[in-house]
C-alpha cells in the first residue's frame, strides 16, 4: 500500500485558518485593532478605501516589535501573548491564538511598519500570500502601522461573494464601535475613503456612548452598576420609552471584549418586561467583569462566544440588577404590576 497522507505546505494551511478567522474586510478590522489594543496603544487610527475592499490600515502607537518578533508576527501560532495551555483560562488579552496576522497574510498584501520604544530605527516588511516580498530597515515612529490591501486578491469566490460597500461598510463600523466602547481610556479616529468618519477623544464610557451615538443618547441611559465577588456589572440600559422597533444598541462586554450571547441578553430583556411597546426590543451597553479563571474564550476563532462556569448565577444577577435599575428610573405603575 502506498501512504497518501501528507503535511499542508503553510501557505494552504494559513488559507484553510484565514476562512475561519478572516470573513469579510471588518474581520481584519476587529482582528488589527485588538491587536492594537494588546499593543498598549493610547491612540489607534483606522483607515479604510472601498469599505475594506482596498486598505485596511491600523496605525498605533503601541510598544511596537522588534525586527524578529516583526517577521514571527505572520507565523501561524506565533503569539507573545500566551505561553501554555493554562494560560487559556487567566487570559488578559484579546488575542492568544496566534493566528489573525497568518491568515491575513495569506489572502491579501500585507505592509508592516513597527518599532520598539527602545530601537533606533524600526522594520518594514512586505508579504504576499505568505511569501515575505520585502524586509528591511526603515524610519518610523514607536508603535506598528498595518495596511491590508486587496483582501481575498487570490480567493476570487470570497472576493465575490463580499457584499456591497454600504453592507461592508456597516459592518467595519460596528466592529469599530464594539471595540472602541470597551476602550474608553483610548483615542480612536475612523478615516474612510478620505473623509472623517469617528473621532473619540480619551474619555469615560458613558461619553464614549455619547461620541458614537450622539448627543441625544446621554439622556436616554440609565446607569447600571452591581458588584459580587464573582460579577461586577457596569453600563447602562436605554430608557423603555426610547427602545425602537430594530434591534439597535445592544452591547454586552465580558472583560473588555465583546460578546454575543443570546442568553444574557434574554436575562435584560425579561427585565424589561412589561416597559417595552410591542415589538421594541431592550437597548444596553452593559460591562460585565468576571474572573478571568472562571469563563472561557476559546469556542470560536473570532471570540465572540464565551462560556461561564456559572452562567446561572450571572443571569440572575443581571436580570435582577437591571430590573432594579430601571425601577429606580421609570415611571412606577408598570413595574408595580410586575410584583
Ligand atoms: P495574537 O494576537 O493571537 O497573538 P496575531 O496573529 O494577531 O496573534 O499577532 C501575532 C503577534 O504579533 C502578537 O502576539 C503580537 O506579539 C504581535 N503583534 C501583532 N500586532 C501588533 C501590534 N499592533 N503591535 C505590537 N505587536 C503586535
Ligand atoms: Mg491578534
Amino acid at each position: 500500500m502506498t501512504d497518501i497522507i501528507q503535511l499542508l505546505p503553510d501557505h494552504v494551511a494559513n488559507q484553510i485558518a484565514a476562512g475561519e478567522v478572516v470573513q469579510r474586510p471588518a474581520s481584519v478590522v476587529k482582528e488589527l485593532l485588538e491587536n492594537a489594543i494588546d499593543a498598549k496603544s493610547t491612540s489607534i487610527k483606522l483607515v479604510v478605501k472601498d469599505a475594506g475592499k482596498t486598505l485596511i490600515q491600523v496605525i498605533d502607537n503601541g510598544i511596537g516589535m522588534s525586527t524578529t518578533d516583526a517577521r514571527l508576527s505572520f507565523e501561524r501560532h506565533a503569539t507573545s501573548k500566551i505561553k501554555s495551555a493554562d494560560d487559556l483560562f487567566n487570559l488578559h488579552t484579546k488575542g492568544f491564538r496566534g493566528e489573525a496576522l497568518a491568515s491575513i497574510a495569506a489572502i491579501a498584501h500585507v505592509e508592516l511598519k513597527t518599532k520598539t520604544e527602545d530601537s533606533e530605527i524600526g522594520t518594514k516588511i512586505t508579504i504576499e500570500g505568505s511569501e515575505v516580498t520585502e524586509q528591511e530597515p526603515e524610519v518610523v515612529a514607536k508603535g506598528t502601522t498595518i495596511s491590508v490591501k486587496n483582501l481575498f486578491y487570490n480567493i476570487p469566490a470570497r472576493r465575490n461573494f463580499l457584499k456591497s460597500n454600504n453592507v461592508e461598510t456597516r459592518h467595519i463600523i460596528d466592529e469599530f464601535h464594539r471595540v472602541a466602547l470597551a476602550h474608553p481610556q483610548v483615542e480612536f479616529n475612523m478615516l474612510h475613503n478620505g473623509s472623517n468618519v469617528f473621532n473619540l477623544p480619551y474619555s469615560n464610557e458613558r461619553q464614549r456612548i455619547v461620541n458614537i451615538f450622539g448627543n441625544k443618547m446621554n439622556e436616554k441611559l440609565v446607569p447600571v452598576s452591581e458588584e459580587t465577588e464573582m460579577l461586577k456589572i457596569n453600563g447602562f440600559v436605554i430608557k423603555p420609552e426610547y427602545a425602537k422597533k430594530s434591534r439597535g444598541e445592544q452591547f454586552f462586554f465580558v472583560n473588555n471584549r465583546f460578546i454575543k450571547s443570546s442568553y444574557l441578553h434574554h436575562a435584560v430583556s425579561t427585565a424589561f418586561e412589561g416597559l417595552l411597546k410591542d415589538g421594541a426590543y431592550a437597548g444596553y451597553f452593559l460591562f460585565l467583569e468576571v474572573d478571568t479563571k472562571s469563563i472561557d474564550i476559546n469556542i470560536h476563532p473570532t471570540k465572540t462566544e464565551i462560556k461561564f462556569d456559572d452562567e446561572h448565577a450571572i443571569y440572575a444577577m443581571l436580570r435582577a440588577t437591571i430590573k432594579h435599575s430601571l425601577g429606580q428610573f421609570s415611571i412606577a405603575p408598570v413595574l408595580d404590576f410586575e410584583k
